[in-house]
């Protein structure tokens, strides 16, 4: 159930829509190297320019100190969505300023602008009133469509919901749908796979998961934490000496499974020697890096008989092909199962991208901590933000 208004439910004809999305994506020399999060914004824009809109769009991109700094510029992504609206596109180097508001006084219908990059102006991390005035004043109504924003309370995804008609996008809605119901009335067994290199910041979706999931299947980096709780040497991995006392505590828990074997390596590098050992004492000199066969077959056999499987952060350190067998091996499993399955988190998005079974998932969520924040229970600010349905 989703219990705030969405563009759906309210009229935008001839009216100023200042539309908050999510195109925080990966760049590479100044290109656009992924524009799925571009792309999944599409149905909401084009609802919203058929219905005789004017759009002003905004979105923050990588992580820039609150200036501008030419690298995360949003002129790039605005090239991109100009060839994939077939209406008038402008950019402004402005967000809230006098450059902005003449160009959004200027829009007609079914025109769009888009404005720089949130995060060049200081006050937007801070939620700043006078921010969130300003970006208001450029607008009629207010919709947020920036999932993977909305558990941030920034001025462009909470604050300025505050002085405008504030409803959610499609976008916004199908990710709250999918991961909503994955939670409150999952098809069982539920399992979910957990990954990545912290186990800090997802001990709370770890303890959440425990109560509603049937099995947590851990992997990446955060397995090591796991193994140095039982006390197992793990030579030079990775691991976070402050949540070990944590995860023993987890450890008993039967729900939770951990890697069988793992792949370590005499290096942190691509062409280090590397060797597939079962789960046990890891010399010095060495460190995991992956996941091992058998593990990929035991979590595969898990999420085959899945009714629904919720999965966030790689196997492995995906990045270097040697080391990515353990993520894609699963990525291949998680498509091939007949559960309803869910991906969130760039990077396990990315591999199943990489292992070209993308149209397999039934819902790629654009959402990394928001999503993990959807399965702790949390309440997205964003999503408060927003006004109710009546
Ligand atoms: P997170 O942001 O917590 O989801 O972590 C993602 C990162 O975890 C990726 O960049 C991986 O390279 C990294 N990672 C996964 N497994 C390991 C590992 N065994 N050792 C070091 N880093 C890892």
């Amino acid at each position: 159930m989703f219990n705030k208004k969405t563009i759906r439910d309210i009229d935008v004809k001839g009216k100023r829509v200042l539309v908050r999305v999510d195109f925080n994506v990966p760049l590479k020399d100044g290109k656009v190297t992924d524009d799925t999060r571009i792309r999944a914004a599409l149905p909401t824009l084009k609802a919203l320019l058929d219905a005789g809109a004017a759009l002003i769009l905004c979105s923050h991109l990588g992580r820039p100190k609150g200036a501008p700094d030419a690298a995360y510029s949003m002129a790039p992504v605005a090239d991109i969505l100009a060839n994939r609206l077939s209406v008038a596109l402008t950019f402004v180097p402005d967000l809230a300023g006098a450059k902005a508001r003449e160009a959004a006084a200027a829009l007609k219908p079914k025109q769009v602008l888009v404005l720089e990059n949130t995060r060049f102006h200081p006050g937007e991390d801070k939620n700043d009133p006078e921010l969130s005035k300003q970006l208001a004043a450029l607008a009629d109504i207010y919709v947020n469509d920036a999932f993977g924003s909305a558990h941030r309370a920034h001025a462009s995804t909470v604050g300025v919901a505050a002085h405008l008609p504030a409803v959610a996008g499609l976008l916004m809605e199908k990710e709250i749908l999918y991961l909503g119901e994955a939670i409150a009335n999952p098809k069982r067994p539920f399992v979910a796979i957990l990954g990545g290199a912290k186990i800090s910041d997802k001990i709370g979706v770890i303890k959440r998961l425990l109560q509603k999931a049937d099995a947590i299947l851990i992997g990446g980096g955060m397995a090591n934490t796991f193994f140095k709780a039982q006390g197992l040497p793990i030579g030079d991995s990775l691991f976070e000496p402050d949540a070990v006392e944590t995860a023993k505590t987890l450890l008993g828990n039967k729900k939770l499974h951990l890697p069988l074997d793992v792949v370590v390596a005499s290096a942190f590098d691509n062409d280090a020697e590397f060797r597939a050992l079962a789960t046990g004492p890891v010399q010095q000199g060495w460190r995991i890096l992956d996941v091992g066969p058998e593990t990929v077959k035991n979590y595969g056999a898990i999420v085959a008989t899945a009714g629904t499987v919720v999965w966030n952060g790689p196997m492995g350190v995906f990045e270097m092909p040697t080391f990515a067998t353990g993520t894609l091996g699963l990525a291949k499993a998680v498509a091939e199962s007949p559960a309803i399955t869910i991906v969130g988190g760039g990077d396990s998005a990315a591999a199943i991208q990489q292992s070209g079974l993308a149209d397999k998932i039934t819902h790629i969520s654009t959402g990394g901590g928001a999503s993990l924040e959807m399965l702790e229970g949390l309440e997205l600010p964003g999503v408060a933000a927003l006004l109710d349905k009546e």
